[in-house]
């Protein structure tokens, strides 16, 4: 795959941590010029940095995916810094309190569904807008989570809310298709990151390791760089007749029930 991103210029969102980072750094190590967007500002700036320093092209722009104004900014930067936009990643996502559906705190709701499921629309909507108006063509992936398929007692807005992600990616690539632009899904299973140790710190190693890795048939949790293997591979030419799929990086988890 090396090189097969040459010229091509990449937003990542979420890229401050986890899949995101390991995202933006592939497709930069592959070719891509990078535009890594998150909250943190100074995680990215300095990750944009590393790559820089590594000899490959990155820029970042604060962003939270949930703000229309910022979601515009953050299309507008990537045209402007490196003069068009052929990849998004739509990774940003958070999992939110972790509670019974019963003590779901209100504003718990708005704000998963907010990030995970508004800002994932409001990424295809600016994304798609600016790769229509070059008239190239382009591939977005959206990165969902087996709980796009599987519910989360515990997390029931952040299943809801991974849930739509899949009508979003349906929906949009079957509108985008005809003008060359391709919308997948990527669903991961668990995967070592800051969100998996919160999950960890808040639930219990015991019912990670016990409750959920023995039902992955691989027996463990993924690496980010796994996942974002798979997300290069839908963004990549290789990819060229593949729209509204879905990849499962999951080590086995949905094969049984
Ligand atoms: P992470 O917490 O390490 O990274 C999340 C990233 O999203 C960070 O960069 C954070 O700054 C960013 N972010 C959060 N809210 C944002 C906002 N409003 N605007 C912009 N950026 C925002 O988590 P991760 O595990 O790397 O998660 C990345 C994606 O993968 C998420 O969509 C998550 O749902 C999904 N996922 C993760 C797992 C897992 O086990 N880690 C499993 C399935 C799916």
């Amino acid at each position: 795959m090396a090189g097969s991103f040459d010229g091509k210029v990449a937003i990542v969102t979420g890229a401050s941590s986890g899949i995101g980072l390991a995202t933006a750094r592939l497709l930069a190590e592959l070719g891509a010029a990078v535009v890594l967007a998150a909250r943190r500002g100074d995680d990215i700036a300095e990750h944009a940095e590393a790559i820089r320093a590594a000899g490959g092209q990155a820029s970042h722009i604060r962003t939270d995916v949930s703000d229309s104004a910022d979601v515009q900014a953050m299309v507008d930067h990537a045209v402007e810094t490196f003069g068009r936009l052929d990849i998004a990643v739509n990774n940003a996502g958070i999992e939110g309190h972790i509670s019974m559906l019963t003590d779901m705190p209100d504003d718990n709701w708005d704000r998963v569904t907010g990030i995970n499921l508004r800002g994932n629309f409001l990424c295809l909507k600016y994304e798609a807008r600016a790769m229509l108006k070059a008239g190239n063509g382009g591939a977005i992936v959206n990165v969902g989570s087996v709980n796009s398929f599987l519910g989360s007692p515990g997390a029931t807005a952040y299943a809801a809310s991974k849930h739509g992600q899949l009508g979003l990616t349906t929906s949009a690539s079957a509108e985008l298709a005809p003008q060359g632009i391709r919308v997948n899904i990527v669903c991961p299973g668990l995967v070592k990151t800051p969100m998996h140790q919160r999950i960890r710190d808040t639930i219990g190693d015991a019912a990670i390791d016990q409750g959920m890795i023995t039902r992955v048939h691989q027996h463990r949790a993924g690496e980010p760089e796994e996942i974002a293997r798979a997300i290069a591979f839908l963004c990549s030419d290789e990819a060229s007749y593949i729209t509204g799929a879905t990849l499962t990086p999951d080590g086995g988890l949905m094969l049984t029930t």
